[in-house]
């Protein structure tokens, strides 16, 4: 089937909302509005509105798919299908402990309309989820929602936007009344007012604009336009000269300043009492960018390692990257893929350049809100998921096999926290097994291990909650009973100093002997960096193939640290000197050289043991404020800020890891359940001395 949808007829979306903020609601209230006017203009179909309603609300709509493709043929067209777009829904995670996925998920949108509580405003998890978009440039649309509820107030959540989120939020709408008699909304590049009719709200009609807010429309109005002109030269001329530009010419130069991220519309309504929501439409085909707006995407060349830049081609070799890896009940695996360019089809071969499989397309298909197409191909700009992929994780790169090419890799933070897993029974042991497996497909920030002592699995992720969730999918998706271990801390070390030393292994007694002798010198890298071999040998003082061997003996080394022998981080090794023999010597030698000279210059470098530190935000009322930070200081932890937020307290502090394990339960006793906190990964820091003692007898 040739494209249906031009490129810049597409968009590719997130909905992003701290909890409760209404995700859920606004996410259905979207699919069924763009049911509905995709329904309207297939009147051959004869399904009337009515019935595919009553047959959406039987199914119930499906809204677990990473990627949810719907229709929406803005308002103001009319239900003229040669403006319907395609948006694609992609689905973003509430929780914190899933930061990773958030951003996975912002790596493939191009744009995203934010959802907040019109009661609470910004809440901390928004700042968070906001500060990641603007790492990514994502051009965003605020929906203010739930205006019905009491003490809702779309000025002061607005306020909290652009006082602690952005000062390039501009309204594009005010409420017309709040809370119970919330009714509609004034669109304020229009200076139209409309109120939602019908049982859901889909009826949009035009209505005066009361005359108590008519002055208010005005200010804003112009506050607006005289905001949006500055983005064009033409306009601010017009402008100037006392002309008011045309809306149609406003909402160009508007759509130009969002996808530069230089204004942020903000829209509002009530997703449960069905209002707004479509306007939210509206606004992400103006002012959110479709495939062909975006900058060039980076890809490395496996052949070359020279970089390239791609642009989204139907004709062009294909490039495309999995973002997700999701179980279907019914089609089994899938793999979620945007295509960044060419088109990916059904039947050809795909090239995994991350793992370097080859494998073939069996099947292809769509995630609609009610059913999953079946499609021959997903053009580029698109996305679209591959059914019975084996080998495939999230991040991982999808090429055309004669064109291998790597896209910019998403870095995965290292897990910070592990746990002890045994299985109850013989049986839970074996599908444990293929549980967890597919589990770290899906999830590259959860790994499992086992302990080469004990044989135990262990399992390690980002926080306690994000184990607690997967030892949870792992009962309910897998059926597998385990035990589970108290959760330990991701201990590393690392050298603060500069040392060398030798290391000899000689054994001449009788036979043939062995012969390995090196000289190294182990030097600290900066946080991350991991490690490092340097071979300085001249003169061939130590034959190349030794070398290699020497190099794997130090790599082994680096698995338990000197301290208490936990994996040694960002260091280098550089091999200096040394001595063979030409009989006795041999790689194995070599091998238990290196990693001797290592383990004793690792003990001369000052070596330390490193520990995750959180940054943990904590909200509490004022008066428990004495008590939660005095807490966070006796857990070894250092304030970092503290703010105010409308009558409550906002504390922001980095704390070790193992200082925070239950503070949940220890933080409700508290705060009489009044207070929240929210926490991630911030870095690894060197521990004090007693710390260390304290690690080291096993009792942190
Ligand atoms: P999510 O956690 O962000 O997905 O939020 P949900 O969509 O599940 O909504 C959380 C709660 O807020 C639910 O009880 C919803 O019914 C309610 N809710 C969502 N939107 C609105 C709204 O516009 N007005 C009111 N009063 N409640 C809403």
């Amino acid at each position: 089937m040739p494209r249906q949808y031009p490129l810049e007829k597409v968009r590719n979306i997130g909905i992003i909302a701290h909890i409760d903020a209404g995700k859920t609601t606004v996410t259905e209230r979207v699919l069924f509005y763009t049911g509905l006017s995709h329904k309207i203009g297939e009147v051959h179909e004869g399904t009337t509105v009515m019935d595919w309603m009553e047959q959406e609300r039987e199914r119930g709509i499906t809204i677990t798919a990473a990627a949810t493709t719907c229709f929406w043929t803005p308002t103001y067209r009319k239900g003229d299908k040669a403006f319907e777009h395609r948006i694609n829904i992609i689905d973003t995670p509430g929780h914190i402990d899933f930061t990773v996925e958030v951003k996975r998920s912002l790596r493939v949108l191009d744009g995203a309309v934010v959802v907040f509580d019109g009661v609470a405003g910004v809440e901390p998890q928004s700042e968070t989820n906001w500060h990641y978009a603007d790492e990514y440039k994502v051009p965003r649309v605020c929906f203010i929602n739930k205006l019905d509820r009491t003490g809702a107030s779309f000025e002061n959540s607005f306020k909290s936007i652009l006082e602690r989120l952005t000062p390039n939020a501009m309204r594009l709408q005010i409420p017309i009344g709040l809370e119970s008699s919330f009714e509609g909304v004034v669109d304020l590049l229009g200076r139209q007012a409309y109120g939602f009719e019908g049982e859901h709200g889909e009826k949009i009609v035009e209505r005066e604009i009361p005359e108590s807010m008519k002055e208010e429309v005005e200010k804003f109005h112009k506050e607006l336009v005289e905001k949006i002109v500055e983005f064009d030269d033409e306009l601010m001329h017009l402008y100037l000269e006392g002309k008011e530009p045309p809306v149609e010419d406003l909402k160009r130069a508007l759509r130009k300043a969002s996808l530069e991220v230089k204004i942020i519309p903000v829209l509002c309504g009530s997703a449960l009492k069905n209002k707004g929501v479509q306007f939210v439409l509206d606004a992400t085909v103006d002012y959110l960018p479709s495939p062909l707006d975006l900058l060039p995407v980076k890809a490395t060349s496996v052949k070359t390692g020279e970089e390239i830049l791609i642009q989204p081609k139907d004709d062009e070799l294909v490039a495309a990257l999995a973002f997700k890896i999701a179980t279907d009940p019914f089609v089994g695996n899938l793999t979620y893929f945007r295509a960044y360019t060419g088109t990916v089809k059904k039947g050809s071969y795909i090239l995994n350049t991350t793992k370097d499989t080859q494998e073939r397309i069996g099947r292809l298909v769509r995630m609609h809100a009610n059913h999953r197409e079946d499609v021959d191909e997903i053009y580029s700009g698109d996305l679209g998921a591959i059914v019975g992929l084996k080998s495939t994780g999230t991040g991982d790169s999808l090429c055309d096999p004669s064109r291998p090419l790597i896209l910019e890799r998403i870095i995965f933070p290292e897990p910070v926290i592990s746990v002890r897993i045994e299985p109850k029974t013989k049986a839970d042991q074996e599908k444990m097994g293929i549980a967890l497996r597919r589990l770290s497909d899906e999830d590259p920030t959860f790994r499992v291990s086992g302990d080469p002592e004990t044989g135990e699995t262990i399992i390690s992720g980002m926080g306690e909650l994000h184990l607690e969730v997967i030892v949870e999918r792992m009962k309910r998706e897998f059926t597998v009973e385990a035990n589970v271990g108290r959760p330990q801390v991701a201990y590393k070390e690392t050298i603060l100093a500069t040392a060398e030393a030798e290391g000899k292994y000689i054994r001449q007694s009788g036979g043939r002997g062995q012969y390995g002798h090196v000289w190294l010198k182990v030097e600290p890298l900066e946080r991350g960096k991991g490690f490092e071999f340097i071979d300085a040998i001249k003169g061939g003082t130590i034959p190349k193939e030794f070398i290699s061997a020497v190099e794997k003996g130090v790599k082994e080394a680096t698995v338990k640290g000197v301290v208490a022998g936990y994996p040694l981080i960002d260091v280098s090794a550089t091999l200096y000197d040394g001595s063979f023999h030409e009989v006795d010597s041999s790689e194995m030698a070599f091998k238990i050289a290196g990693s001797m000279a290592f383990q004793e210059a690792a003990k001369r470098a000052k070596p330390v043991i490193l520990e995750p530190i959180m940054k943990v935000q904590v909200i509490a009322p004022q008066e428990f404020l004495g008590d939660v930070t005095g807490d966070l200081s006796s857990k070894r932890g250092k304030i970092q800020e503290m703010s105010d937020r409308a009558n409550i307290k906002v504390v922001d502090a980095h704390v070790p890891l193992s200082e925070m394990f239950g503070y949940a339960t220890k933080l409700r006793s508290m705060t009489q359940g009044r207070g929240s906190f929210t926490m991630e990964f911030s870095h690894y820091e060197a521990v004090s001395q007693n710390v260390a003692q304290l690690i080291i007898e096993g009792k942190k």
